[in-house]
């Protein structure tokens, strides 16, 4: 548009001067027209002056506007050099400007064009032009947007990846400066979180954190940073240390900060605390990853020894933490991408009844998750399921388990309709005790369509005598709706016959290293002939595991326990393997 304009003027004799500001006038834009001397001639009605009477600037330089508006900017030069490139080479000039209104404490953006104007019939140039666009409404969005993508909406905190850049500039920083700097990175996570979230709800958990933000933040330098990477895990970064204690001292501080007892509302949280890992800069790591998981790995070590301390990485932490870390790393992949399909799979290991002499019957069947890591092949349920109660990832997944072996279950009960089955599903502590979990089984249950009474779940002691009665409670609820409720591992907890009596399992598994040591030893066998026996009398269905060999078998026989799983009868098998094992049963 601005060529056009400039090139119907440029060749209007006469009055060309009155034309052209006259159609300034008429563009929706500021516009103002200088002589060659710099001294204004016209302003159009767009231009912004700030409540002043557009005749103050005339005949005045630029200087004198920017002085009547307080204009705090570097600006003035940068004008005056396109200024003089469209005065004296006859160019068009673009560039932006960022100038701040201290009366308003306003800071505005603008694009602008100094381009020269021919008014004398030849091509000399007369006036140059300036033209201005707003670009403030733009360039704050962008930043908004900016804003948002880097900072943590709950706690007004930085996010993970402003974490990651910010370590990374740490980390290209130190590299050019000449003397050495010592920086440290802090992994921190509360301790008994999932506790307020669980027994106060979500929002009190949320004002929670938002005040653990506070409180950190006050608690250290403005050059430190701090963000959260999600949940309760914060992660800081303290530049510029004399010594390695320092770190330790900040740490310290922290922990005992946040672990002053919260008022939210009409609550009086006491029992937060908080555990830190601490690793330094470069000692124990001079990347990004290496420190963060370094960092992760001494937090882990902190929360292993006893919570709301903190510990400084070194590096005989053990192999068993780095592989605890690289499951956690490979679990939260998986949880992010929400496709367990891909790596996950479930087993069935058959449970057999002995129905006649030395026949044997399926009953119901065990579902087993299996976990196909891509690079690190298959790992034990009994290596990640531990890590992933510890780590609050079961959560995450426990309901695609459900899903998979209802699911399963129903294929199967579709095929041999007139059989008596059940599916015994496994669940982990922190499933136990969280309070929705009743809602989720049921909602399952109800949308897969499977009788409650064919669902066994397996429970162990130690998750009911670990946390709060919300176990107990939902074990009430879910025996009230009709699932067969197991005690899984029976005997390696902290068994005891009031506990036996107090919650209402109608099924209890002998865990299999009772079972196998039962051959080893008069007292040993003593032993699990008493279980037997204690099952019956309370009036359980008693369930042996790792039954592995014929003596194993014989032993049972004797001690009247009927109903067994192990390799002796089946290992875990794929569905369809379990199928045809039914299958084969029905042809007998
Ligand atoms: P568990 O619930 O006690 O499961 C029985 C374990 O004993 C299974 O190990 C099974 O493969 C193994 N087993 C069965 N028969 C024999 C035998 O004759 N000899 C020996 N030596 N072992 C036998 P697996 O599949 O490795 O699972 C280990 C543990 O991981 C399970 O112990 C359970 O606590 C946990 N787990 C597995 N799948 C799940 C799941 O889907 N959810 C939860 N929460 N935990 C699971
Ligand atoms: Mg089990
Ligand atoms: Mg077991």
């Amino acid at each position: 548009m601005l060529d056009i304009i400039a090139r119907l003027f440029n060749s209007a004799p006469g009055s060309a001067l009155q034309k052209l500001k006259h159609s300034y006038e008429q563009t929706p834009m500021e516009i103002a027209l200088y002589n060659r001397k710099r001294y204004c001639v016209f302003l159009n009605s767009q231009y912004f002056t700030n409540g002043f009477d557009k005749e103050t600037f005339i005949g005045k330089e630029d200087s004198y506007y920017f002085e009547k508006l307080q204009i705090d900017s570097l600006s003035l030069k940068k004008r005056a050099d396109a200024f003089t490139e469209a005065l004296e080479q006859k160019k068009t000039v673009r560039f932006t400007e960022k100038l701040y209104f201290p009366h308003t404490n306003k800071t505005m953006y603008f694009k602008r064009v100094y381009q020269p104007v021919f008014l004398n019939g030849d091509d000399s140039v007369s006036h140059v032009a300036f033209f201005g666009s707003n670009l403030t409404a733009i360039i704050l969005s962008q930043k908004e947007l900016k804003y948002l993508a880097f900072h943590d909406k709950l706690t007004g905190l930085g996010n993970r990846d402003f974490f990651n850049q910010q370590l990374e500039q740490m980390i290209v920083e130190s590299a050019r400066r000449s003397d050495a700097q010592i920086s440290a990175v802090l992994f921190c996570d509360l301790d008994n979180f999932k506790l307020v979230n669980d027994s106060l709800g979500h929002d009190v958990g949320d004002l929670v954190l938002i005040e653990t933000a506070r409180r950190i933040k006050k608690s250290l330098r403005l050059s430190d940073s701090i963000f959260r990477l999600g949940g309760d895990e914060f992660t800081i970064i303290l530049k510029e240390l004399k010594q390695d204690v320092d770190a330790g001292t900040v740490a310290e501080k922290l922990i005992h900060s946040v672990s002053e007892p919260y008022k939210i509302h009409e609550h009086t949280i006491s029992y937060l605390t908080m555990s830190a890992g601490i690793a330094m800069f470069p000692r124990d790591g001079k990347d990004r990853e290496t420190l963060t998981s370094n960092a992760d790995m001494a937090m882990y070590e902190a929360k292993k020894h006893a919570k709301n301390n903190f510990k400084f990485f070194s590096e005989d932490l053990t192999q068993s933490a780095k592989e605890r870390l690289r499951i956690v790393k490979g679990l939260k992949e998986l949880i992010q991408q929400n496709d367990f399909e891909r790596q996950f799979n479930v087993l069935y290991q058959p449970i057999y009844e002995k129905i006649k002499n030395e026949r044997y019957s399926i009953v119901g069947s065990e579902a087993l998750l299996r976990w196909n890591h891509p690079k690190q092949g298959s790992i034990s349920p009994a290596l990640f399921i531990p890590i992933a109660e510890e780590s609050n990832l079961i959560q995450h997944f426990g309901e695609w388990i459900l899903q998979r072996s209802l699911t399963d279950f129903k294929y199967l009960r579709s095929l041999f309709p007139e059989k008596p089955l059940y599916i015994s599903i496994n669940l982990s502590a922190k499933q136990l005790n969280a309070p929705a979990l009743v809602d989720i089984l049921h909602n399952t249950v109800r949308s897969i369509s499977v009788p409650y009474e064919n669902i066994q779940l397996e429970i162990t002691e130690t998750s009911i005598i670990d946390d709060s009665n919300i176990a107990l409670k939902n074990l009430f609820k879910l025996s009230d709706m009709g699932f067969r409720l197991a005690i899984d591992d029976f005997g390696v907890g902290f068994a005891s016959l009031s506990y036996l009596q107090k919650i209402p399992a109608s099924v209890i598994k002998i865990d299999r290293t009772f079972v196998q040591q039962a051959l080893t030893s008069k007292q040993n066998s003593g032993l699990v002939k008493s279980i037997i026996l204690l099952g019956k009398n309370l009036d359980k269905e008693v369930i042996a595991e790792g039954v592995e060999n014929q003596s194993h078998l014989d032993f049972l026989d004797a001690a009247q326990c009927y109903k067994y799983q192990g390799y002796h009868f089946s290992r875990p098998l794929a569905l369809a393997d379990l199928e045809q094992k039914l299958k084969a049963e029905q042809n007998i």
